[in-house]
């Protein structure tokens, strides 16, 4: 009999892809049962709800938890802080979308060079599968500012309205003055935290440094302070009343990441073999029951609100919280530790293989490498100088003196750095065309220079009709910075 067949000896298992090494999937009854619960989060029966329908979860201390707080909290200080660092006088990174540019230190992306960006995403997408196969939905429980926003807010509910049983209470409770006292300095909190994060975001888009006053004194632009205002809103409502359902129903992530799993995988588990058949019991009682004293801490402490030792379910965000409140209850009845625990399915069978040995690992590991040497790759084809060239549509030439054919050109030159440039036009062939307009430029720093040319051959040096020709634009200071393009030269045909 197999693990789950002990734990839920009534229950109909199917094991989905098993050969293929892949966690079983047990089909739960979703009856009112005692201990399996049903799977509609917000019944009046849930113990970490409320007859409203919204989960009110315990606070929970331990190690799982310290390291989820000291990640959140490092998240939420970067996001605010990041908008306020300057680089060489200006904000070190900032996606100026009204000059159509992206800062990022030293360096300054143009819509052109945003293949770049789309590299960094893809690896970092591939990055994240990557993670996932071996540590489960870590992203989830521990750096998605979705969970660090909601724990942010669930902690300022706590300070003002009590723990979660009080707040309960005070959610099934009359209107009075102190409730209203306490729902109202909640909401002015979530409110003011929603508006300074979305100053924050749009610190991205727009200098920093002005907007938050902008903000604050109602002075900022129509636009500017419309998208902070919704992003306020959106991070209030978040936050403060979808929590868990944003996981639950919002997220593509939450529900294709299970074919990312693999036996191999760390995910929260409960240990069934181990806690079955679970039941109450006193402390230091010598009982034939497992190790499961039902305490019923492993849901209080849920924030999505469901119950582990009902098996993996897509709900579960891998916070942590029910280890460290089991690891709480085991330690105060002296049995050994981790009876709900981050481990694989391989591990809790006692099969552990490397790793590496999963095929998922190795092939988004190789995913990764590779979109990492394609970003690197072309970062470094990133010139600091655009060119462009248009030909005069007026004419395709003009003759001029002794036999001579001048054909013109428009050129386009984008000095794409933060400081003035001085670059030196050239052609491939100077021996045959000669160009009769000067040919040092400067160009100002960020600046776009429509630069109208005059290129002259002699008629006789010419293959009459159309020749390539080729111009360079090179920058003094740095020769090894310079680009080509090629263009045409008409003449008469003979
Ligand atoms: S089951 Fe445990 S790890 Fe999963 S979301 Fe709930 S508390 Fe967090
Ligand atoms: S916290 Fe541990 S002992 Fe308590 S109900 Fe959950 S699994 Fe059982």
């Amino acid at each position: 009999m197999t693990q789950q067949e002990q734990a839920f000896p009534n229950t109909e298992q199917k094991t989905y892809g098993a050969s293929a090494g892949q966690i079983p999937i047990v089909n739960l009854p979703t009856g009112n049962g005692p201990s399996v619960r049903s799977v509609n989060l917000h019944t009046p029966t849930t113990k970490g709800g409320t007859a409203e329908g919204k989960i009110q979860f315990r606070e929970q201390k331990g190690p799982f938890q310290q390291l989820r707080s000291l990640l959140n909290s490092m998240l939420v200080l970067i996001f605010f802080i990041i908008p306020f660092i300057n680089y060489q006088g200006r904000q070190a990174i900032l996606f100026d979308v009204n000059e159509q540019q992206f800062h990022f230190f030293s360096l300054t992306l143009w819509p052109q060079d945003f293949t770049l960006l789309a590299w960094v995403f893809i690896a970092a997408a591939f990055g994240l599968f990557f993670i996932t196969v071996f540590w489960g939905r870590v992203w989830c429980g521990f750096l998605c500012p979705q969970t660090a926003w909601t724990f942010m807010y669930v902690w300022i509910e706590t300070r003002i309205e009590g723990s979660s049983n009080k707040r309960k209470l005070l959610d099934k409770a009359a209107w009075t003055s102190s409730k209203l006292i306490k729902r109202s300095s909640k909401h002015s909190l979530w409110a003011l935290t929603a508006l300074l994060t979305g100053c924050g975001f749009i610190g991205y888009f727009v200098p920093a440094r002005e907007l938050y006053l902008d903000i604050f004194t109602l002075s900022g632009s129509f636009w500017v302070s419309s998208w902070v205002w919704f992003f306020a809103i959106c991070t209030y409502l978040n936050a403060g009343w979808m929590r868990e359902q944003m996981c639950l129903h919002c997220c593509p992530y939450s529900r294709f990441q299970a074919v990312m799993f693999d036996g191999s995988t760390k995910t929260v588990t409960y240990d069934a073999a181990r806690g079955e058949s679970r039941g109450p019991r006193k402390r230091n009682q010598t009982t034939e029951l497992g190790d499961c004293v039902d305490c019923n801490l492993c849901v209080d402490v849920c924030p999505t609100g469901i119950d582990i030792r009902n098996g993996l379910q897509y709900e579960c965000i891998n916070c942590g919280a029910c280890v460290d409140a089991c690891n709480q209850t085991m330690d105060q009845f002296g049995y050994q530790s981790n009876l709900i625990s981050f481990i694989s399915e391989n591990e809790l069978k006692g099969e552990a293989k490397p790793f590496w040995c999963s095929a998922r690992f190795v092939s988004y590991g190789l995913a990764l490498f590779t979109f990492i040497i394609v970003a690197l790759i072309d970062l470094s084809s990133i010139s600091e100088t655009q060119f462009n060239i248009l030909r005069d549509r007026q004419s395709l030439y003009r003759e001029v003196g002794m036999a001579e054919i001048e054909n013109t050109y428009q050129l386009r030159i984008r000095n794409k750095t933060k400081t003035m440039k001085r670059y030196q036009i050239t052609l491939d062939n100077p021996q045959r065309f000669i160009l009769m307009t000067p040919s040092v430029i400067q160009v100002s720093a960020a600046e776009q220079l429509e630069y109208p040319v005059t290129v002259k051959a002699k008629l006789v040096d010419l293959d009459h009709g159309r020749e390539v020709l080729q111009f360079s634009i090179i920058d003094i200071a740095k020769p090894e910075q310079n680009v080509s393009q090629s263009s045409s030269f008409f003449s008469p045909s003979t």
